[in-house]
């Protein structure tokens, strides 16, 4: 199981209250994002264009506890730029344990080990340790040599300290599938709690706008990662989201599951498009035109999009719709997923697979080398390693 029963259930709780509520749309996560700076400057990434003037800046504690008490969501990410370049992270942290969120802190872990001492282990903190493959593709992604070394070492500090720790991955065009699958292998071993998967998504500001995935080939591609999971591999999504990434299961986009707070404001719609800003989070689910994302929309920027932040807390609110979507969920879990190694069909990356699961199935749970990365060595980027 790649997540504790104590946070399953208080999700599953949550979840539960709102529908009991008639509320449609509610957050599930809250993005948290303190801070644009960071001391790497990765080929897809899309967080760290900002001017200077930006990068500098930071939410205070005070900001973050108020964007928290409002969203009200149980679980909050804190993405960035690199959360450990805040000076007052701690502080931010040791606010949010206090109301009992469950934090995932993402982190490219170069400071981890140097900050550790700072962050007391607590069922409430897990370390999101950023690894985009192996130590060759890793390094590449992240256009830095010797990243990954680091990343490994104070994933084994943090474990070694008694702290939750999960991977997160991004994959691109040029992910080998193999080669995931070894980096699997690695971190299995290495006794983190679990592993999450997504596949990039096309930010415009991006330097390298060679490989993000066309939504078909993120179909082939997840078949391929995922085909036979082994015991070992434990995974941070639920199993409809990982059939969905295979092309078996339909999940529409509920933007508002993810709701993004940075020094702008609350962002419309999502984590990943910057269609303008809220004050507040009322403002934020009250203003935004939710019919215009999401897949179905039509939207050309939602078109591809796959990744988690959209679809994740689409795949909890089917889980928890019925108690037969419920237990169909724990018996894919036990049991695992219908066969999904079926052939694929050649098809252009814009055309889409059949889902493998029927409409009746939905209704009962409303549930490489990358030798060639085009590093971005102009990105502004502020080198405070502190
Ligand atoms: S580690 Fe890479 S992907 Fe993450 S914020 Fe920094 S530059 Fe972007
Ligand atoms: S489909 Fe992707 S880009 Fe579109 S609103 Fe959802 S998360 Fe954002």
């Amino acid at each position: 199981m790649g997540v504790p029963l104590s946070q399953m259930w208080t999700v599953a709780k949550y979840v539960l209250t709102q529908r009991a509520k008639g509320i449609k749309r509610y957050p599930l996560v809250l993005m948290l994002e303190p801070l644009f700076r960071c001391n790497l400057a990765c080929a897809g990434c899309g967080k760290i264009q900002f001017p200077s003037h930006i990068l500098k800046q930071h939410l205070s504690p005070e900001q973050c506890f108020q964007a928290v008490d409002e969203c009200g969501a149980p679980i909050v990410s804190i993405p960035g730029g690199e959360p450990l370049l805040h000076p007052q992270m701690p502080e931010i942290v040791a606010g949010l344990v206090a109301r009992k969120k469950f934090i995932y802190l993402c982190t490219n872990a170069i400071l981890l080990e140097k900050h550790l001492e700072n962050y007391p282990p607590s069922k409430y903190l897990t370390f999101s340790i950023h690894l985009d493959g192996i130590r060759v593709d890793h390094d590449a992604a992240v256009c830095r040599d010797g990243i990954y070394d680091k990343a490994i070492s104070a994933i084994k500090a943090a474990v070694k300290a008694g702290h939750r720790v999960t991977t997160n991955s991004t994959l691109f065009e040029n992910a080998e599938p193999e080669r995931v699958r070894q980096m699997f292998d690695e971190l299995a071993e290495l006794g983190i709690e679990s592993m999450m998967l997504s596949p990039g998504y096309q930010y415009e500001k991006a330097p390298d706008q060679e490989h993000f995935l066309k939504r078909n080939q993120t179909i082939q591609k997840f078949r391929k990662i995922l085909a036979t999971p082994k015991k070992a591999w434990k995974f941070n999504h639920s199993p409809l989201f990982l059939e969905f990434l295979k092309g078996n299961w339909e999940l529409e986009c509920t933007p508002w599951g993810n709701p993004t707070y940075n020094i702008f404001g609350w962002q419309k719609p999502c984590y990943l498009l910057e269609e303008g800003y809220a004050d507040s989070f009322s403002e934020l689910m009250n203003s935004t035109s939710w019919e215009r994302y999401g897949r179905k929309s039509g939207n050309e920027k939602c078109r591809d999009c796959m990744v988690h932040c959209g679809h994740e807390p689409t795949a909890v609110d089917q889980t928890f719709s019925s108690w037969k979507g419920f237990l169909k969920v724990v018996s894919m879990t036990i049991f695992g997923a219908k066969d999904s190694n079926r052939p694929l069909p050649v098809q252009s990356p814009e055309s889409i697979p059949e889902p493998l699961y029927t409409p009746a199935d939905h209704e009962l749970i409303q549930l490489g080398t990358v030798n060639d990365t085009e590093c971005d060595e102009d990105a502004e980027v502020l080198n405070l390693s502190n």
